[in-house]
């Protein structure tokens, strides 16, 4: 028997009894097989959002809103453990789980509400409920079928900085807590369901690892156990040359580096969270991708050194609500440290650039970030900028709205000539114009910025270039 698992479940993977059957039977497969099992659990899909849309419309001040958005948390979780379980003790005891987690959501939204605002602390309580739920209502499950399990806070695993909605573990810290808590279920045979996406502050305060963290989270947990493996369960069949939701030909890859990878996700591919990899790389741990409801496939294995001679584009991702913004002016040139200067103010908003390029004449900088923080951020290099401002040195600084990157992934992208001109001819084969180019420092990806309203297109015209 192998040693150590780590299997993730993700948001659609538990989000419904039929699912959390399909799930358990996964489970139950593992641990017959393996000789420690780890699972790590999302929420329900869709249930992060609506208690993330609950805090946002208590603190807008509506009232009826927000305990109607309850009201639904409740109804679903009950229909499911009532569909899930007989009326036996597991039973009362998880609809008592869910009646207190949805009575600390009331009280927190009433205060929220009373306070006009929602701090990023509270979100990460409020937003992580769903985990703390469903980890139970799966470790319940597990015990009935006989199997001895336990669900686990991962508040008492992983130890992060306090950077709210986007919290970083502090790894040394976390090992030894999660060796602590865990082995010692392994050593009762216990299969410990841990929540995804949450953790906790040195303090024990609460945080959330980012959007779609579950994946992270499984791969710390594999980190710091030293797993032989750690797989994700999820929606489709593996990793694929494009968002299968975009691109309905899109087909299943077997095999990524941890680098392509990475530069997947970091560009779009929601399949994993853009953090998943770096735990696991150190300890060089095989991460493999699989559908829950297409189990009998293999699904996409992540190693080390994926063969460079096959396929050498992989895939073609895109990032949805960007904006580009655009430092510019004839006297920049002569200004010293002024790229410097520019990232300095945007990263005082905490603004993440996901792209940079600029104008061979240095006349201009311009670098892509979320729409949402473009106003703040032109703000501050305004403010950066006031006496070149003044001078006319710099001319202005301004925001293009309603942009997307589509980038194109893949280690053997070096190698060969002509894969840009492939997918500038697919491009201009539909029209589509290209506002501006970067290629990635690691050589691994080609990233292009286009209008939000030829996003789709262009990843459908450059795949069907690339593999068709
Ligand atoms: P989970 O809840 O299991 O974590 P997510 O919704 O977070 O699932 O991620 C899976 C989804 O990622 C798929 O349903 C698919 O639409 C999307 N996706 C985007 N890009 C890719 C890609 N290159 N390969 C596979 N899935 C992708
Ligand atoms: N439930 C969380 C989210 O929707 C974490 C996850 O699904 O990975 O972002
Ligand atoms: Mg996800």
């Amino acid at each position: 028997m192998d040693r150590t698992l780590v299997m993730k479940f993700g948001g659609t993977s538990v989000g419904s009894a039929d699912a959390i059957n399909r799930a358990v039977t996964l489970i139950q497969e593992g641990a017959g097989k393996w000789e420690n099992l780890v699972v790590v659990v999302s929420a329900m899909s869709g249930v992060t959002d609506n208690l993330i849309r609950c805090a946002r419309t208590a603190a807008g001040g509506q009232q009826e809103g927000y305990l109607e958005i309850i009201e639904a948390l409740r109804d679903r979780h009950v229909s499911v453990v009532n569909l899930l379980f007989q009326a036996d003790q597991e039973q009362q005891e998880l609809l008592q789980v869910i009646e207190h987690q949805l009575s600390n959501l009331t009280a927190l939204c009433s205060s929220i509400h009373i306070l006009g605002e929602v701090t990023p602390r509270a979100m990460d309580v409020i937003s992580s409920l769903g985990e703390r739920i469903n980890a139970r209502i799966i470790a319940a499950l597990l015990r009935e079928l006989g199997l001895l399990s336990q669900a686990v806070d991962a508040t008492e695993c992983i130890v992060t900085d306090a950077r709210f909605q986007s919290a970083v573990p502090l790894m040394d810290k976390t090992r030894e807590k999660v060796r602590s808590r865990l082995l010692p279920e392994f050593g009762e045979n216990r299969i410990p369901v841990v929540t995804g996406f949450m953790a906790a502050t040195e303090d024990g305060i609460t945080t959330t690892l980012g959007r779609g963290g579950s994946d992270y989270t499984a791969a710390i947990l594999g980190s710091c156990l030293d797993a032989a493996e750690v797989w994700t369960w999820t929606d489709v069949d593996g990793v694929m040359t494009a968002d299968p939701r975009l691109v309905p030909d899109a087909k299943v890859i077997p095999m990524l580096s941890y680098a392509e990878v990475s530069e997947l996700a970091y560009f779009g591919a929601k399949v994993l969270h853009p953090r998943t990899i770096r735990p696991i790389v150190e300890r060089n741990i095989p991460l493999w991708v699989k559908n829950t409801f297409n189990p009998g496939i293999e699904g996409t294995c992540i190693v080390r050194e994926a063969d460079k001679q096959q396929d050498l584009v992989k895939a073609v991702t895109l990032i949805k609500d960007l904006s580009m913004v655009t430092v510019e002016g004839r006297g920049m040139m002569g200004v010293p440290g002024i790229a410097a200067r520019t990232f300095g103010a945007v990263a005082r908003q905490g603004a993440s650039v996901l792209m940079i390029s600029q104008a061979s004449s240095e006349q201009s900088i311009s670098f892509i970030i979320p729409a949402e923080t473009s106003q703040e951020v032109i703000r501050s290099v305004e403010s950066e900028m006031e006496l070149e401002l003044e001078r006319r040195d710099v001319d202005r600084v301004w925001a293009m709205d309603g942009i997307v990157i589509v980038t194109v992934v893949g280690a053997g992208m070096r190698h060969i000539p002509g894969i840009a001109a492939r997918v500038f001819k697919a491009l201009a084969g539909e029209g589509i114009n290209v506002v501006a180019i970067a290629q990635g420092s690691s050589d691994f990806s080609l990233s292009l910025v286009v209008s939000a309203a030829d996003g789709a297109a262009a990843v459908g015209s450059i795949h069907n270039g690339l593999f068709n």
